[in-house]
């Protein structure tokens, strides 16, 4: 195994090791909101430093949008944790990624020197790619 290939093995074991240790971790945000509830009485409508402040966690997906009022303190500190862990969970998986494609590029493909298993696999191949080039019609070059 030349020493590239094993360096890339080491970051990659580590990096599992990372994400096998991980904690709980959320996806979405934790942001606070300061608002002027509208009570002409209130010290928030004299008093810019007396606004109503609400943290809210919130999360987006396929234009689905859940949020959630968190109690300041413990609440909120939990939560900026897990969102800050979600986001390191990502990079770790971003890094899991690029190395896989580095150790995937260190690997000829095989080759095939019989003609009758060389066709089959070629048929195969070509069954699965058209049924799956129905399925998704969109062709990324990269
Ligand atoms: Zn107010």
């Amino acid at each position: 195994m030349s020493p590239t290939i094993n360096a890339l093995l080491q970051k990659r074991d580590a990096i599992l090791d990372q994400l096998r240790s991980i904690e709980h971790f959320r996806r979405g945000t934790v942001t606070l909101h300061a608002r002027v509830c509208g009570k002409p009485s209130c010290r928030c409508a004299r008093d810019a430093s007396a606004k109503h402040e609400q943290f809210i966690w919130s999360f987006s997906s396929g234009g689905k949008t859940t949020s959630k009022h968190l109690r300041p303190g413990p609440e909120v500190a939990k939560y900026v944790e897990e969102t800050e862990r979600y986001r390191e969970f990502k990079q770790l998986v971003d890094q899991l990624t690029i190395l896989n494609e580095q150790l995937a590029n260190s690997k000829p493909a095989a080759v095939i020197d019989d003609a009758d298993t060389l066709d089959a696999l070629k048929k195969k191949l070509r069954r699965k790619l058209l049924r799956s080039s129905k399925r998704n019609s969109s062709v990324s070059s990269t």
